[in-house]
């Protein structure tokens, strides 16, 4: 058995001006204090980045972008690359998320460029896979999340592989309520897993973290994280209240509050 360590992640979308943010940061960083077994990431929007950078310079809390372009720079309106990020503080960035694929035509390919970008200028990228409703009922979902894992690795190392952090977002459960039940997420979970043993060889299979995405919430961490293929999470809505973040990043009493 091999121990990842957990790993919980908040994507506050477009929530937050500058200051709104920053005291999000505040309150979060004064309840995780003393929090050392899960690593814990912070998505806030582009604005606020400066904001929130210097509330949690020291805490451990890394700062993450929503979205990054794949170009180092150039001529892309209201885009933002790699090198802006890295040097705004930030040390991840979620990329293909499923609301930027469904409402902005991000594709395969642009998320694999935006997957390399993170990994040329040392951001860990959060790679979001999942499938739609539509697909699920049509018994698509393994070939959908595969097609996109595979798409979105092509042509990686298998160093470079185990920088990526994959985040399984059922597109169906992404800001509804409904929860993949722990099975179901399980199930995804081991394929994806098994997936990147055929593709990188078992010692990346083993060592690479997949987060479970889909509101999740206080009340359905636990079960979650107790399937053995589920490493962490990816958290919208719950993460922008310090308590439910707070008590999701304390999974199972891993780290009770003192
Ligand atoms: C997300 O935005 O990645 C997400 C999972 O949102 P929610 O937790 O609100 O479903």
């Amino acid at each position: 058995m091999v121990a990842r360590r957990p790993l919980v992640a908040g994507n506050w979308k477009m929530y937050g001006t500058a200051s709104e943010a920053a005291a999000l940061a505040r309150a979060l960083k004064e309840r995780l204090a003393g929090v050392e077994s899960v690593d814990v990431v912070v998505a806030p929007p582009y604005t606020a980045l400066h904001a929130v950078r210097p509330v949690l310079q020291h805490t451990g809390i890394v700062l993450a972008a929503q979205n990054v372009h794949w170009a180092a720079k150039g001529a892309f309106t209201g885009e933002i690359a790699a090198p802006m990020l890295q040097e705004a503080g930030c040390g991840a960035a979620i990329v293909g998320h499923s609301e930027r694929r469904q409402l902005f035509g991000e594709t395969d390919d642009t998320v694999r460029g935006r997957v390399r970008a993170c990994l040329d200028h040392g951001l860990m990228p959060i790679l979001c896979v999942g499938e739609t409703l539509a697909e699920r009922d049509a018994s698509r979902t393994l070939d959908v999340v595969r097609g996109q894992l595979d798409a979105a690795l092509d042509g990686l190392t298998p160093e470079q592989v185990l920088r990526v952090v994959l985040a399984y977002e059922p597109v169906w459960a992404i800001g509804t309520g409904r929860t993949a039940t722990p099975a179901q997420a399980e199930e995804i979970h081991a394929f994806l897993r098994a997936r990147i043993g055929t593709s990188f060889g078992a010692p990346v299979s083993h060592h690479s973290r997949i987060l479970y995405g889909g509101s999740v919430k206080p009340d359905n961490i636990d079960d979650l994280m107790a399937q053995p293929d589920i490493d962490g999470a990816l958290v919208g809505g719950a993460s922008l209240k310090a308590e439910d973040f707070d008590r999701i990043v304390r999974f199972r009493g891993l780290t009770p509050r003192p």
